[in-house]
């Protein structure tokens, strides 16, 4: 590693938005309690006096109207409450020379195995399930449930049928539930044999959530949280309380690569397996890092490991993930491949870039 000195000359915060997910395929929101997500996000370049034009990219994301806040903040400089102020803009991650080496052959040879989200959203009808089933090479499976029990009985009978009893199906309910609601709905769908139910209940619950994971030991299902968390002490109490037993960081919610460092620490202290939370904009590229990280440098185990795959999106960034037999390949660029494309971030841009002129100007027609 060479160290190079510069300073910080310039920020630029702007607004990203108007991507179509098109892996949603018309379907509506896979999310239970957002129905109209518009996954912006709130974007960041650090410019520097180096000599060869070096920059930091940072990015933070919303489901939409969040992403104002989000910029207003960043813009603003103003500090947030201790909570707000460790969350939010994600790691500016390429100002950074490192050289990356990634010695061990489990991660060249296969990779870091990953989960599709994209098999089941709740607005695919059976014919599309089978058919999107049917065409991915994953191992594992997340179904999204909570909306109605009898639908996700039929659905998660439709999906354990086509994957078989050895692969993995998880189950994600997004916070739908209370507690007894959770542990009732779950002891329905345990004959299904998911590994996880994730988000069963408000992400701020950690007493609830440890509640629910008693309850769900005895059918074999373990509890997944996390992608909501915003610091590392929150991770704290649920390890201490016994409240997850999949832990899923989110590696743009967590404030930096400190942060989600010191909860991989944490979570090895305490013996829980690591699953980070990815999709939205941007998020697979960041946690490709993360997860290379902790196999070779805190965990390394891939047991009861992987991480969440979502395939859209990724055509905006510099650095893409990698994406073989259904694992994640190591990166091979350094920094933290949070780097748009250039086309990208111009037609993107809220409100001056081509995409959102043509959304503005038909609105006003
Ligand atoms: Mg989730």
């Amino acid at each position: 590693m060479s160290l190079i000195a510069f300073s910080v000359s310039g920020v630029i915060v702007m607004v990203i938005s108007g991507f179509l997910t098109f892996a949603f395929g018309g379907y509506g929101s896979p999310f239970l309690q957002h129905t109209d997500p518009d996954y912006s996000a709130a974007y960041v370049v650090l410019e520097t006096d180096a000599g060869d034009g070096l920059k930091g990219y940072g990015i933070t994301f919303t489901l939409g109207k969040g992403t104002e806040v989000d910029w207003s903040r960043e813009r603003g400089g103003a500090p947030g409450n201790s909570s707000h102020s460790e969350r939010g803009v994600g790691p500016v991650g390429e100002a950074g020379r490192k050289v990356l080496c990634f010695p061990e052959e489990q991660m060249l040879m296969h990779g870091y195995p990953a989960y599709t989200t994209s098999c089941a959203w709740l607005g695919y009808s059976d014919d599309t399930l089978k058919q999107v089933g049917f065409l991915t090479w994953f191992c594992r499976f997340k179904v999204k449930v909570g909306a109605d029990l009898q639908d996700d009985m039929r659905r998660c009978r439709l999906i354990r049928d086509m994957i078989g009893p050895e692969k993995t199906l998880m189950m994600d309910a997004n916070q739908r539930w209370d507690v007894p609601e959770a542990v009732e709905w779950m002891s329905k769908l345990a004959e299904f044999k998911p590994l996880w139910i994730e988000e069963p209940t408000s992400p701020d619950d950690i007493l609830g959530h440890a509640a629910i994971s008693k309850a769900l030991l005895p059918l074999g299902i373990g509890v997944a949280t996390g992608e909501q968390c915003h610091n590392r002490v929150i991770f704290k109490q649920l390890l201490q309380a016994n409240a997850l037993q999949f832990l899923q960081i989110d590696s743009c919610r967590l404030g930096s690569v400190n942060e989600n460092l010191s909860v991989l620490l944490m979570a090895k202290k305490f013996g829980i397996p690591v699953c980070p939370h990815a999709g939205g904009v941007g998020l697979c590229e960041l946690v490709q890092h993360l997860i290379i990280f902790d196999y070779i440098s805190v965990s390394a185990s891939l047991k009861n490991r992987m991480c969440e795959y979502v395939d859209h999106l990724h055509e905006h960034f510099k650095y893409p993930v990698v994406i073989k037999q259904a694992s994640y390949m190591p990166p091979k660029d350094a920094g933290y491949s949070t780097e748009m494309k250039e086309d990208s971030v111009r037609k993107h841009q809220y409100p001056d870039g081509d995409v959102w002129k043509k959304q503005l100007a038909a609105q006003e027609n």
